[in-house]
């Protein structure tokens, strides 16, 4: 089978890109390893940024007839009180919001509106064990059943534990996260509601997340800190979560199966690209879940990677010499965000997360947000629409 094309990973960047490159007239197959997308541990945040490119691709108003719920605003809990510190109602832009959808969601969607062009193909079940090369670039993949398949690009979209990195085919360079996360799932009491809730009570932080009859939470613990927890016993747990989350009902948490361990990290490669290989999303910068904006930079990226790549490739062009404008175009949007996470995770998280340093009041900056609505505009730009957004320039040629 030919293909122009080959995505390893099924996560956002690799099915936008798919999508994409197929909407062009390519012929893409996207290497999916698992058999579903159905994996509770992705994140459900749909941007204003990304919902403007499902608008200028016209798919916005069936993606927004799936199921989810809608956040204009970012509120926290800190010090024993709620702060308003953003606002996204503002913005000029088709959808003024956060859409709460579950992944699995998004990613079948996009799958779906993808079917339509005859050059998609997504293999679920194929898990990548390496690449090909030949006279110094990348010419294919190797599955680990042995199946090969060739193509003038392979794009890497295979998150943060992508083979480029595990292979040092491409350097990273590690920025460094002090967190990790505890992610369990219990049932609503009928308490509470709103898609999103973060807590810093006591300094404990946890996020909860609105499943419509679950909550999906995730415990904010120090980095490399679970075993530590372990030994502590369950019951510890289980208070460090009672007092983040004071109202949450945990009587169906009983044994350490019920938390799945998340590390976080924060870092990116040096280079992302080398003849016949691009990486894009997570693979080239793995982004900490601070604002809730890694999906939105992976979908970006595929967008420009399409923009750069797509119409060249599917005139059966060498795009080798174009892969460079993909990384220069994407790499101040990621190391701004990056930063911006990092100075997070170093004056705010990690400072929390010591021990013995509860938060007795609220810091100055949340305190100017939640009292100045014109102020909370501007962490809304950012997260919302964020930095040198993306739009769709690639070509399409129509199914039919
Ligand atoms: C705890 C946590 C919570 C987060 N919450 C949010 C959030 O709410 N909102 C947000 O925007 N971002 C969030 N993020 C960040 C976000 O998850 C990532 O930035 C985003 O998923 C990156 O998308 P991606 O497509 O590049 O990679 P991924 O989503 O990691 O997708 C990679 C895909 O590749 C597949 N794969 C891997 N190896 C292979 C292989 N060898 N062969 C074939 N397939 C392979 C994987 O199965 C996966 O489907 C969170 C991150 C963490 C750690």
């Amino acid at each position: 089978m030919h293909n122009d094309l080959i995505v390893v990973g099924g996560g956002p960047a690799g099915v936008m890109t798919g999508f994409l490159f197929a909407r062009a007239g390519c012929s893409v197959t996207v290497l999916e390893k698992h058999a579903d997308f159905f994996r509770d541990f992705r994140g459900d945040t749909v941007h204003p940024s990304t919902m403007e490119i499902l608008h200028e691709l016209g798919l916005l108003e069936r993606f927004l007839q799936r199921p989810h719920s809608r956040v204009d605003r970012a509120e926290i809990r800190l010090a024993g009180r709620d702060w308003t510190i953003g606002d996204l109602s503002h913005l000029k832009t088709p959808a003024p919001f956060i859409a709460f959808m579950p992944q699995w969601d998004f990613l079948d969607f996009l799958r779906q509106e993808a079917a339509a062009y005859p050059g998609f193909r997504l293999e679920m079940q194929s898990p990548v064990a390496g690449f090909l090369h030949e006279g110094g670039a990348v010419t294919g993949v190797r599955l680990t059943t042995g199946r090969e398949l060739r193509a003038p690009l392979t794009i890497a979209a295979d998150g943060r534990s992508s083979i480029v990195r595990r292979t040092g085919m491409l350097e990273l360079e590690t920025l460094g996260a002090p967190m990790d996360i505890l992610w369990f799932s219990v049932g609503k009491s009928g308490k509470g509601g709103g898609a999103l809730r973060g807590s810093f009570e006591r300094g404990r932080l946890a996020v909860l997340i609105d499943r419509g009859d679950y909550w999906q939470c995730a415990l904010v613990i120090p980095k490399g800190g679970a075993d530590e927890l372990k030994t502590k016993g369950l019951d510890h747990v289980r208070q460090l979560v009672a007092e983040a989350a004071p109202d949450l009902d945990l009587g169906e948490i009983d044994g350490w199966e019920d938390f799945h361990l998340l590390s976080v990290a924060l870092d990116r490669l040096r280079q992302w690209h080398r003849p016949g290989l691009l990486a894009i999303g997570d693979a080239a910068h793995a982004m900490s879940p601070i604002s809730g904006i890694g999906i939105n930079l992976a979908i970006q990226d595929a967008v420009a990677a399409a923009n750069a790549l797509a119409g060249p490739l599917a005139a059966g062009k060498d795009v080798n010499p174009l892969l460079g404008r993909v990384q220069r175009r994407r790499l101040f949007p990621t190391g701004v965000i990056q930063a911006a996470q990092k100075a997070a995770q170093d004056n705010v998280i990690g400072r929390l997360l010591k021990p013995g340093s509860p938060l007795g009041k609220a810091p100055l900056p949340v305190r100017l947000l939640d009292r100045l609505p014109l102020l909370r505009r501007l962490p809304g730009r950012l997260v919302g629409l964020g930095i040198r957004r993306e739009h769709v320039r690639s070509p399409e040629v129509r199914p039919g």
